[in-house]
């Protein structure tokens, strides 16, 4: 599936569960001092699940471009990216783990939809999570649903905002890219999995502790789902099947070693979208300054300019 069927495939499958499509919000998050730029899909959301705004609707879709420095040391890597494309589904108050597990994995195996095999995925759910673990145990063996600690399985907007523990989809691109036999999803410094897709169950409200201890966390109004999905990095998942597809179909070719060096040459590809980035921050608007929020001043005044 080419990045475009990916973007609109992913839109309407959610919107035909009762989802409402939203546009990206600017990369300069309007209104939001906590950001310097929009890191996430549920940026422009975070009103609603702080119980600040009503929505327009309880169920909502979106693919948000995101501009993200938290993870800059990663970059380079080959899964980590400045700028991206974040397809996400929303739930303020509404459905919440029993429907949203279930629809992500129905997305990525059907083929109907993305279509990737159902034997190179792995889950991962917060340590005490077992509702979510449960929900993943309908469709994966137990050896291949992984629970991890707040490192992996918790997600922070920020310092300050919404927060809550998250279930994630991972792709296994087949342990000849692993570090051997005891590789896990968890493992950012090897190329064998690659996390596709992060389920949050944004239920707190998360802030520093005026004391030393851990940051303090409140329940928000109402338990929301918040969802994240790596436009490219499905990509990649997608064509990386295709490419072993057409080595099947071709029995003379070596197998492996074309297919291996394909795939790292479009993740190198990736990398080039971090130039696209810049440009796209200049075109919101941006220029560099050496104070304050720098560029975010400036482009907050032409926030929508086309
Ligand atoms: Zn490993």
């Amino acid at each position: 599936m080419r990045s475009d069927e990916i973007r609109e495939s992913f839109l309407r499958f959610f919107e035909e569960r009762g989802h409402r499509r939203v546009p990206s919000a600017p990369l300069v998050p309007p209104g939001d001092v906590t950001l310097l730029f929009t890191s996430a899909g549920m940026v422009q959301f975070k009103p609603y699940f702080m119980g600040q705004t009503k929505p327009p609707h309880p169920r909502l879709t979106g693919v948000q471009k995101c501009f993200r420095t938290s993870d800059i040391d990663s970059v380079g890597d080959t899964s980590h990216l400045t700028f991206f494309e974040m397809l996400g589904n929303f739930s303020v108050g509404d459905y919440f783990k029993a429907e949203a597990i279930p629809w992500a994995w129905e997305f990525v195996t059907s083929k109907k939809w993305l279509g990737l095999d159902p034997d190179r995925l792995w889950a991962s759910v917060y340590l005490d999570d077992d509702e979510a673990a449960d929900l993943w145990r309908k469709f994966l063996p137990a050896e291949r649903i992984r629970r991890y600690g707040e490192e992996h399985n918790y997600w922070f907007s920020g310092e300050v905002g919404p927060c809550g523990p998250c279930a994630e989809l991972h792709y296994d691109f087949g342990p000849e890219f692993g570090c051997g036999p005891d590789c896990e999803p968890d493992h950012e410094e090897c190329d064998r999995f690659l996390e596709i897709w992060n389920l949050v169950f944004m239920s707190y409200f998360c802030e520093p502790s005026t004391g030393s201890g851990q940051a303090k966390r409140t329940p928000l109004p109402s338990k929301n789902i918040d969802t994240g999905a790596g436009l490219e990095r499905m990509a990649v998942a997608s064509l990386f099947e295709r490419r072993l597809e057409e080595q099947v179909q071709a029995p003379f070719r070596v197998r492996h070693r074309p297919v291996r060096a394909d795939y790292q040459a479009h993740r190198g590809a990736l990398r080039q979208e971090v130039r696209q980035g810049s440009f796209d921050k200049l075109r919101a608007g941006c220029r560099p300054r050496d104070a304050h929020r720098g560029g975010a001043r400036t482009s907050r005044d032409v926030p929508h300019r086309r």
